[in-house]
């Protein structure tokens, strides 16, 4: 047969390694907890303000509950209707629910996303920056417990870790990363030459000011690589409000393209590239099989990476990769 798919990228992904057997039931567990505790957070529609270009119309884009979720008449981009000023990220990442939720998804799978994940990230950094390890100053922002991390540390790769979270920066602190917990804007200047985000621009309320002071941190021509959820996903058509990068207060900006080069624009930088990888048939296969009981991954592991690759080059991924430029 001819190698149908030589250009493609397919992504042989181990469904039970990367995540608990029972995802998407304590994703709903941990939105009932979070809606609880945050109720006083929502706002109501006309007190609307697009957190990237502060237009005040916008329009229902999806509805979980009480939870809105408003498309920006003026830029595209999606965010909830909440003060986020209500919302303490410090309290939201250390609290118990949190911590449950991370340990069981992130922590028991760390060393499966430590030999998959890590090294893919990595070669993903130098094809994209044309850089060699060795000329790598790299700074991970938002780092969690540090996988990726500890692969450029066994590289000898010159690296630094900054965590909002205080239990994940202990974790990296344990195994020997260099991971703090300041806050990105006391970092010197021009001290790196490429920022990674990691699922984290998406936690961001005032992405234009956050970018601002990374890009201070980076030498001329340096890069800022983020990896997001995409809202205009095969994902969220399957599976609407149940989409799990859909996180109550957690996560406030969806970006598509329109609104991540706004975003450069109005932050000094440039979009260099965005390429589409995404987990639709994996999280959409959770779900299902939560609702009816069978083990879908397993009964269609031979399909599932190559109909993910055919998603990726449509561009239709819940997950997209950005690479800004200084
Ligand atoms: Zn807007």
């Amino acid at each position: 047969m001819r190698d149908i798919f030589k250009d493609y990228k397919v992504f042989s992904i181990n469904p039970s390694k990367l995540r608990s057997p029972g995802f998407f039931r304590n994703m709903l567990e941990y939105r009932t907890a979070v809606m609880r505790r945050y109720r006083s957070a929502l706002k109501s529609r006309t007190e609307f303000s697009c957190p990237l270009c502060g237009a005040t119309k916008g329009r229902e884009f999806l509805k979980y509950k009480n939870y809105l979720l408003l498309e920006c008449s003026r830029c595209g981009l999606v965010s909830p209707n909440i003060d986020f000023s209500k919302v303490d990220g410090r309290e939201l990442y250390d609290d118990p629910a949190c911590i449950k939720d991370t340990t069981r998804e992130v922590l028991d799978n760390y060393q499966y996303r430590k030999q998959t994940y890590a090294p893919e990230r990595l070669q993903y950094i130098l094809e994209k920056t044309g850089l060699r390890s060795r000329a790598l100053r790299l700074l991970d922002v938002g780092c969690g417990p540090g996988y990726f991390l500890s692969h450029l540390h066994d590289k000898k790769i010159r690296y630094k870790g900054l965590e909002l979270a205080k239990f994940l920066v202990e974790i990296c602190q344990k195994q020997g990363l260099n991971v703090a917990m300041n806050d990105v804007a006391l970092e010197p200047d021009k001290a790196y030459n490429v920022i990674t985000l990691f699922d984290v621009l998406e936690h961001v309320a005032d992405p234009v000011s956050f970018l601002k002071i990374l890009k201070s941190k980076l030498v001329k021509g340096g890069y800022i690589i983020a990896y997001i959820p995409n809202i205009h996903s095969l994902a969220y058509q399957l599976m609407g409000q149940w989409q799990n990068t859909l996180v109550p207060f957690q996560h406030f900006c969806f970006y598509d393209p329109a609104s991540l080069k706004l975003l450069a624009r109005k932050s000094g930088l440039t979009v260099n590239s965005l390429d589409y990888y995404g987990l639709d048939l994996l999280d959409y296969f959770y779900m299902k099989q939560d609702q009816d009981g069978v083990n879908y991954h397993q009964k269609l592991s031979e399909a599932i990476p190559l109909l993910q690759a055919v998603i990726d080059k449509q561009k239709l991924s819940n997950h997209m990769r950005v690479v800004f430029k200084k």
